[in-house]
């Protein structure tokens, strides 16, 4: 078995949908980002990545590369578990969380958890998102920006 962590941020501005977990959340501020900013994809990935010891999403994915502009980043996700498929590994179970002040996610986890479960064709099941605020302490209490931490499990195939 092998174990890998993720962790991302993305600043909140206007003018940008938000894309939280491959879904589109109604909001009046979305992620700023080369790509689709999909903050809890882009944890989730990395964990992926550094599971497999296969480097970060900026290694795979740089954001200087004008392929990747407003890329979807389920995308980045599919392309980071069939590296690690191609290793002999196969996910396990991910764990995650959104920090966000606001908008509320509850009424949305479950649909990035069907998102996520078809891009990386895994059950709901193995698929844990919790979200938390920060009781307004910090970049993303202030509003300014949501952040998100990822945990994944791979066992050898
Ligand atoms: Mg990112």
């Amino acid at each position: 078995m092998r174990i890998g962590i993720g962790f991302d941020v993305h600043q909140l501005v206007e003018n940008r949908p938000l894309i939280i977990g491959g879904i589109t959340i109604p909001h009046e501020k979305g992620l700023l980002g080369h790509s689709d900013a999909d903050v809890l994809s882009h944890a989730i990935t990395d964990a992926i990545l550094g599971a497999g010891t296969l480097g970060s999403i900026g290694d795979h994915f740089p954001d200087t590369d004008a392929a990747y502009k407003d890329m979807d980043s389920q995308i980045f996700l599919a392309k980071a578990n069939e590296l690690i498929q191609a290793k002999g590994y196969k996910i396990e179970h991910i764990d995650s969380v959104i920090v966000a002040q606001e908008p509320k996610m509850k009424t949305h986890i479950s649909a990035m958890q069907n998102a996520l479960a078809k891009t990386l064709n895994l059950s709901t099941e193995n698929i844990g998102i919790k979200a938390t605020t920060t009781e307004h302490l910090g970049f993303e209490g202030r509003k300014e920006g949501i952040s998100a931490h990822a945990v994944v499990l791979l066992v050898k195939q």
